[in-house]
């Protein structure tokens, strides 16, 4: 697994660890993907799987990118590599671990 770039840079997929792929991913009416990586929420929103390590069950886990691409859900392609959403999980991300090393 690649290691994540300090929340203060500049943020980058190809050395990220796809901590965007970690985030709830609701699926809208015309996204096809195979149903075996979907669930849905009490709340009776689809949404994407997440595997018990927290990423979505799409994440190749070697490359740490989608293993979906040509098929990844119309929100996924809408999310900005550097915008503020991307900062923004980055930098909860980079909190998370931090404080787990403390606690180790
Ligand atoms: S969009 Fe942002 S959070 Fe997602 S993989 Fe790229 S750099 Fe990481
Ligand atoms: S479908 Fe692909 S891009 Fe979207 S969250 Fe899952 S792994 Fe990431």
């Amino acid at each position: 697994m690649t290691e994540p770039r300090p929340a203060s840079k500049k943020a980058s997929c190809a050395s990220c660890d796809a901590v965007c792929c970690r985030l709830t991913v609701v699926l809208q009416p015309e996204d096809r993907v195979p149903s075996h990586l979907t669930t849905q929420l009490p709340s009776g929103l689809h949404v994407m799987k997440h595997d018990e390590d927290g990423w979505c069950v799409a994440i190749n886990s070697t490359r740490m990118n989608c293993g979906i691409y040509e098929s990844r859900p119309a929100i996924c392609r809408r999310f900005v590599m550097n915008g503020p959403y991307c900062k923004a999980v980055r930098s909860d991300y980079f909190e998370e671990r931090a404080a787990a090393a403390q606690q180790a």
